[in-house]
């Protein structure tokens, strides 16, 4: 009889302290995930507030690259062939090879036209085929033939 009271003392404790946590855990849980209407009310936002957090259109994209430009672009420069001066630094001082774009770095219309341009001034006369002239070879350096703007394969 005693030990059959005692069981039941424990049991009801047990069940107390069951739904004790229970309902703690409950409010825990409301006030942690509180619906957003309910957390709208308790604090009025105002129309300023929404305004400044609204997504910004921006004009251009931050992320872009900015554009490369050759140097003769860069300086609206346009090769000629009686400018032997600037034609003679895209041009080996050793062999007389004209340089590819992979060491220039120019683009393919002005690559191109500087190309035509110096075989164009070797036929008139005003450059060499094989040396540079001698008061053009401390002229400021284009580019470093030693190291390309674009890999190559030699
Ligand atoms: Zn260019």
């Amino acid at each position: 009889m005693f030990f059959c009271k005692h069981q039941t003392h424990k049991m009801s404790s047990y069940v107390l302290t069951r739904s004790f946590v229970g309902a703690a855990k409950k409010i825990l849980w409301r006030t942690l995930h509180r619906p957003i209407h309910e957390a709208a009310e308790s604090h009025q936002i105002s129309n300023e507030e929404i305004q400044a957090d609204l997504p910004v259109q921006l004009e251009k994209n931050p992320y872009e690259k900015p554009r490369v430009k050759c140097i003769l672009c860069k300086y609206n420069i346009e090769p000629d062939y009686k400018n032997v001066r600037l034609l003679s630094q895209f041009q080996s001082r050793y062999t007389g090879r004209i340089y590819g774009r992979h060491i220039t770095g120019l683009c393919k219309s002005k690559q191109a036209k500087v190309e035509h341009e110096i075989l164009k001034a070797q036929n008139a006369g005003f450059m060499a085929y094989y040396f540079k002239d001698v008061t053009y070879v401390k002229d400021p350096q284009l580019f470093d033939p030693d190291h390309p703007f674009r890999p190559h394969n030699y």
